[in-house]
């Protein structure tokens, strides 16, 4: 099934409002015929200045992180409400660094999943296995439990619509990068699971593979059968970079 490309930014803590809107300025004219979607995930801050400039243009917005609370007494988090407001069309939940760091879990992300198709945002659900998990051979066993519990509350009538993001830790941020072979086993895993999940729909679900993508090695794991698009830390923060992996990738 053909399936369009998906090439998603994570600043991460990354980039002041005025670093985002520079970013915005030299990238938006860089991928303006791209044949893909492209998404920015700035810092909470930058979401709504961001938001803002690239209006109109063919590049959408993602937050990083929500609540899967609608309102209340929860300090420092943000709702899928106040998302929608400046204009996020895409939240990325279950990051590993929101796993590892931050104690979340594939039930906390379910909850986070299934409150943000609820408002129309697109989740951009990540897993991934650390580098002892692949050592000791549980890459398939962990990642696949992680999509089973982590979309476990995603409606099926809506399942086409969401994103996977597979990022071996080991990969993140390490100039590390899983072989396009390496990484379309694990996709293919994953596939197989949402066709368990959610039948045909499985297929039109779009899966990102993460870790160390750059301008140089993303078209070749983008030729894989199963790997739709990246998420990219590191080489998303310039906009040539950024905009070359795009146009590469695309
Ligand atoms: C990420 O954290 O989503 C990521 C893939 O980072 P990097 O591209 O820097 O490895």
């Amino acid at each position: 099934m053909a399936r369009r490309p998906i090439l998603a930014a994570n600043w991460k803590m990354q980039k002041t409002v005025g670093e985002a809107l520079a970013f915005a300025g030299s990238f938006l004219p860089l991928v303006k015929d791209a044949a893909a979607d492209v998404v920015l995930a700035p810092p909470a801050t930058a979401l709504h200045a961001l938001g803002q400039a690239i209006q109109g243009s063919n590049v959408a917005l993602a937050a990083q992180n929500v609540s899967p609370e609608p309102k209340g007494a929860f300090t420092g988090e943000l709702s899928t409400e106040m998302l929608a407001d400046v204009g996020c069309s895409y939240a990325i939940v279950g990051h590993s660094e929101r796993r590892t760091l931050f104690g979340e879990t594939s039930a906390f992300v379910a909850a986070k999943a299934e409150a943000l198709l609820a408002q129309n945002i697109l989740p951009i659900v990540c897993c991934g296995e650390s580098l002892e998990q692949r050592e000791a051979n549980q890459t398939f066993s962990y990642v696949g439990g992680q999509i089973r519990e982590s979309l476990a509350r995603i409606d099926k009538a809506r399942a086409a619509e969401i994103v996977v993001a597979y990022e071996p830790i080991w990969a993140i941020g390490t100039g590390k990068t899983a072989t396009p072979e390496m990484a379309q086993e694990v996709h293919a895993m994953i596939r197989g699971v949402l066709g368990e999940l959610f039948g045909a729909d499985g297929e039109a679900i779009r899966i990102q593979y993460g870790g160390s993508v750059k301008p140089a090695n993303v078209a070749e794991l983008m030729s894989q059968t199963d790997i739709d698009g990246a998420l990219v830390g590191g080489a998303s923060l310039e906009p040539e970079s950024f905009s070359q992996i795009v146009n590469f990738g695309g």
